[in-house]
Formats: C-alpha cells, structure tokens, sequence
C-alpha cells in the first residue's frame, strides 16, 4: 500500500547508508520514493517514467550530479530538482543552481528539513497551487509564507527582519522609500530604535546580495532614502 500523495520522488545518490535514509523517511512523508546510485542509470529511469520530483547529489560516480542536471534540462525535463551538497562544496552548490537545480540542501540535513524543501518545490511546480504569496522583483524572488528568498535561484540567508525589509523592497521595485517609510513597513511600531537602524540593515542586505553576485540592487538616494533598482 503506497498512499503517495506527497508525488514520486527519484532520489540519485551513491551513498547506500544516505539513500536508505531518504528512502526510508520521505516514505514515511508520504512520497513514492525509487532510486538509482548513479546518473546513468537516473536518466534511464527518467526516460521510462518522469518523476514529480529529484533529489540528486552532487558527488556521483562518474558522471556528477551537476552534469546530471544539465543533462535533463538539456533534454528538456523540467522536474523540480534538489541537489544535496556537502559544506565545503559551496561552488558545487551555485554550479547545480546554475545548471538548472531549484533548490540544494547541505549534508547532513534532517529529513523534515528535506520533506518541507520538497514539499515546496512541488507547490511551485504545480500551477494549480492557489493564491500563493511570492513577489518577483527582477532576479528576486520571495515566498512570504516559506520565507525564502532567492537571488537568480541562489538562496539567501536573512534573518527575520533582513527578510522583512528585502520583501519591502521587492513589493515597491523602483520606487524611493524614506527611512522613516522603512521603519514604518519594516518595524512596525517598534519606534524607539533610531533611524539609524534601516541603513545598518540595508547594508546587512547589500551585502547578502552582492555575496551571492547581486551588486548595486540597493541603492542609495541621497537625503531621501532607498530604492531597489531591476532592470
Ligand atoms: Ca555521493
């Protein structure tokens, strides 16, 4: 009996001791889970029967699993993808984002963790999803109710109010908002904290974002405020 609501999931890893982990606890989280321990062997079970979804790890005997991407996007496959990196393969992780990968988690990872990325990614996937709150901006892209925020599909890690602001700023592209303004949205009534603040915070936010290859998003209006510029 397989009450596989949560969708089928493809999981391509090498390492028998992580996939039967995965395996195992995706199960549990309603997913119909298969996999396969190298990228070969993924693209055939792609070709036969197209998964909801992949979890695909970046270090993979032979070909990567960052080839593996770009090979299915090559071939015009769509499924969500999420890589699994380990810490120090930082580079792995923006190059499986660049090669077509939605989303990617760093080992180790708790399978809730993993079963609410996979969940989401899904929700995306499915246009039928209903009245979800994400604002675009440009390269930004914010889910309000996941609090997540990309940048050209690079996640940013932002603290409560970091996140608060960049959303501010992502639902009013181009136009200049005051610091008062900002501390109004962003802070709410909380005003004893001094002006000040919103500039340590904007930069708090350029700074993520240029780490993550955005320069210049925010700028800076003299005596007025700021504004996030898109293209
Ligand atoms: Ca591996």
């Amino acid at each position: 009996m397989n009450s596989a609501d949560g969708g089928r999931v493809l999981v391509v890893e090498d390492d028998d001791a992580v996939r039967t982990a995965v395996d195992r606890g995706l199960g549990v989280h309603g997913f119909d889970v298969s996999s396969v321990p190298d990228a070969e062997s993924a693209l055939s079970a792609v070709a036969r029967r197209r998964p909801d979804l992949m979890i695909v790890d970046v270090g993979l005997p032979g070909m990567s699993g960052i080839e593996l991407c770009t090979r299915l996007r090559g071939l015009d496959v769509d499924t969500p993808i999420l890589i699994l990196s380990a810490r120090d393969q930082v580079g792995d992780r923006v190059g499986g984002l660049q090669a077509g990968a939605d989303d990617y988690l760093v080992k180790p990872f708790s399978l809730d963790e993993l079963a609410a990325r996979m969940h989401a990614l899904l929700r995306r996937a499915r246009p039928s999803g209903g009245a979800t709150s994400v604002l675009s901006a440009g390269p930004l892209w914010i889910d309000l109710d996941r609090r997540v925020a990309t940048i050209d599909k690079i996640r940013l890690d932002l603290s409560r109010r970091e996140f608060d602001l960049l959303a501010t700023f992502a639902a009013n592209p181009g136009i200049v908002l005051s610091r008062i303004r900002l501390l109004e949205l962003v802070w709410g009534y909380d005003f004893d904290v001094d002006t000040n603040v919103v500039d340590v915070f904007v930069g708090y936010v350029r700074r993520k974002l240029e780490s993550a290859g955005a320069l210049k998003l925010i700028d800076t209006v003299r005596g007025v405020g700021f504004v996030l510029r898109i293209a």
